[in-house]
C-alpha cells in the first residue's frame, strides 16, 4: 500500500510517499513559506536529485495540490494517477488523553483533535489544516492520525501527575503528556530486538536527542515515563529550549520587567545549548568549540550530557533496571562525543562503553562491550515510516 505521510506546520508541509509494505520511500519533500512571500516546493524522488520549484502557495490546500502534481509529474513523478495514493497518514502533535493510539480520521476524530488545540496551540491547528486540505483534494481516501503523545498514554499516574492541585489536572488537563512518541515506540522496539530481547519483556531507555530532545523509559514495550511534559519545553536541555527549570524563574523575570511573550521566547528560542554557549544551537558547532577548548562550548555540552545521564539513571530506578540504552535522532545518531560523555556517568550501573565501536554515525550499531551489563546502541529513528505502518495497519 502506498501511503502519503504528511507533517504540517503553520507555514510548512513535509511529506514522504512510502511503499508501506516494502517499507521504502518513493519520494519526499517539503513546502515552505505557505501563505507568505517566497513560497517553494522541494521535491526529491528517491535516488534522484532534488528539484526546487519557486511558487506562491496561498494556503495548505494549494501546497498539497502541488505535492500531488509533483508526485504525478511525467518526468520525476512516482505515480500516474492520484488514485495511487491509497491512504494518507498525518502526524498530529497532541492527542491529549483522548487518543492513546493512532486512529482513522472521521468527523468525530477531527472534533477530538480540535478539542486538544488548547494543549498545543502552535501545532494542532496546523495539523488540522493539513488534514482538511488532504480531505478536500482526496475525497474518499482513508486518512489516519498518528499522535506524538499517544505512546505515552500508558504512563502510570505517579509519572504523569505534577505536584500542583489535583483540581487543575481535572479542570484543564495539566499533566505530563510527553512527545516524540512515534520515535520512542519505534526505536525502543528496534533496540530491544537488536540485542535479542522481546520488546514485551525488556527495559529500554531511549534517548531521542535532536534539536528537541526527550528521554523515555520503555518497560515491556510500554512508555512508563518520559522527560518532556505538559509541553515539549520540559526535560533535558535542548538546542534552543531550556528544558526543566525552576518555575519561579518565570515569575522572577516577569518582575524584572520581561513580558510573558518575551519569557516564552527566551525559554523556547534563546536558551538550551544556544543560550549556554552563546553562539550556536547546533551540536556540530559545539563539538568544534570543545575541540578548540572554548569554555562556553564545554559548559553547554557538560550541562547537556550530565542532564541526559541523570534521566537515564532515574529511569533505571523507575523500571527496576535497564537492559538497553538507545541513542537516536540527529545528535544521538551522529554525535560520538555526546554518547561517550553520557555513558561515562553510567559505569556505576554496569555500562561498559566501547570507544572504538562508538565511531559510527546514522546506523544501527552496538557501542557497549560484550561484558557490559547494560547494552548500549545507536538506533536510527524513522518517524515517517511508523506513521506509514500505522496507517497501513489501520486502513487494511
Ligand atoms: P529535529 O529535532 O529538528 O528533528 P534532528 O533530530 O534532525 O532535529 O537533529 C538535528 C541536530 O542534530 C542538529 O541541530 C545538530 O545539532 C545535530 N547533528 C546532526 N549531525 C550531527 C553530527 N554529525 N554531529 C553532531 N551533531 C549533529
Amino acid at each position: 500500500m502506498e501511503v502519503l505521510v504528511i507533517n504540517c506546520g503553520s507555514s510548512s508541509l513535509k511529506f514522504q510517499f512510502i511503499d508501506s509494505v516494502k517499507e521504502e520511500v518513493l519520494a519526499k519533500g517539503l513546502c515552505e513559506r505557505i501563505g507568505i512571500d517566497g513560497g517553494r516546493l522541494v521535491y526529491q524522488r528517491e535516488g534522484y536529485d532534488k528539484i526546487t520549484t519557486e511558487k506562491q502557495m496561498a494556503d495548505h490546500t494549494v501546497a498539497v495540490k502541488m505535492v500531488l502534481e509533483a508526485l504525478q509529474d511525467e518526468e520525476n513523478g512516482v505515480i500516474k494517477d492520484i488514485h495511487e495514493v491509497e491512504a494518507v497518514g498525518h502526524r498530529v502533535v497532541h492527542g491529549g488523553e483522548k487518543f492513546s493510539s493512532s486512529i482513522v480520521i472521521d468527523d468525530e476524530v477531527l472534533k477530538g483533535i480540535e478539542a486538544c488545540n488548547d494543549l498545543a496551540p502552535l501545532h494542532n491547528p496546523a495539523n488540522l489544516i493539513g488534514i482538511n486540505a488532504c480531505r478536500a483534494l482526496m475525497p474518499g481516501v482513508p486518512m489516519v492520525a498518528v499522535f506524538d503523545t499517544a505512546f505515552h498514554q500508558t504512563m502510570p499516574q505517579k509519572a504523569y501527575l505534577y505536584g500542583i492541585p489535583y483540581a487543575l489536572y481535572e479542570k484543564y488537563g495539566i499533566r505530563r503528556y510527553g512527545f516524540h512518541g512515534t520515535s520512542h515506540s519505534y526505536v525502543s522496539r528496534k533496540a530491544a530486538e537488536f540485542f535479542g530481547f522481546k520488546p514485551e519483556a525488556s527495559k529500554v531507555v531511549v534517548c531521542h536527542l535532536g534539536n528537541g530532545s526527550s528521554i523515555c523509559a520503555v518497560k515491556n514495550g510500554k512508555s512508563v515515563d518520559t522527560s518532556m511534559g505538559f509541553t515539549p519545553l520540559a526535560g533535558v536541555l535542548m538546542g534552543t529550549r531550556s528544558g526543566d527549570i525552576d518555575p519561579a524563574i518565570v515569575d522572577f523575570l516577569y518582575h524584572k520587567g520581561m513580558t510573558i511573550e518575551e519569557i516564552h521566547s527566551l525559554l523556547n528560542k534563546e536558551s538550551g545549548v544556544l543560550g549556554l554557549s552563546g553562539y550556536s544551537s547546533d551540536f556540530r558547532d559545539i563539538e568544534d568549540g570543545v575541540a578548540e577548548g572554548r569554555e562556553e562550548a564545554i559548559r553547554a555540552l557538560d550541562v547537556f550530557c550530565y542532564g541526559v545521564a541523570k534521566y537515564i539513571a532515574g529511569y533505571a530506578a523507575a523500571m527496576g533496571g535497564v537492559d538497553v540504552i538507545a541513542f537516536t535522532a540527529g545528535v544521538g545518531e551522529n554525535d560520538t562525543g555526546v554518547r561517550e560523555r553520557v555513558c561515562e556517568y553510567l559505569t556505576f550501573m554496569g555500562v561498559k562503553f566501547d570507544a572504538a565501536a562508538n565511531n559510527v554515525r546514522g546506523k544501527a550499531a552496538k557501542i557497549s562491550t560484550d561484558d557490559s551489563t547494560v547494552q548500549v546502541c545507536v538506533m536510527p529513528t524513522n518517524e515517517e515510516l511508523v506513521i506509514a505502518l500505522d496507517t497501513l495497519a489501520l486502513v487494511q
